[in-house]
């Protein structure tokens, strides 16, 4: 599937723990990335520096489920399993 541009999802619910520009001891799970914009779009896409965990995630019916809101829950499911 094609990522919903401006879902954001991936970029709240899961922890990440590699550093992230501005954040470089990356995130806990639920707070929001500091480079996803107020309408959820990730302001370094692209950028060298923006981690590879980004870079290698693809959006797949599984995790980004239907809609926004079920992207949320599915991550933080998974984010709950994984840890
Ligand atoms: S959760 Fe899926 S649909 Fe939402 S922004 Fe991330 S990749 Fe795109
Ligand atoms: S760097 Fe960009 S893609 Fe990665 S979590 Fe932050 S906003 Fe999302």
């Amino acid at each position: 599937m094609k990522c919903r541009l401006g879902c954001g999802a991936c970029c709240i619910a899961p922890s990440i723990s590699s550093a992230i520009p501005g954040m470089p001891n990356g995130k806990p799970a639920g707070m929001r990335c500091i480079n996803l914009s107020d309408d959820n779009l990730c302001l370094i896409f692209g950028a060298a520096d923006r981690p590879d965990v980004c870079s290698d995630f693809d959006a797949t019916i599984d995790v980004c489920g239907k809609t926004n809101q079920q992207a949320l829950i599915l991550i933080t499911e998974l984010e709950q399993l994984t840890n």
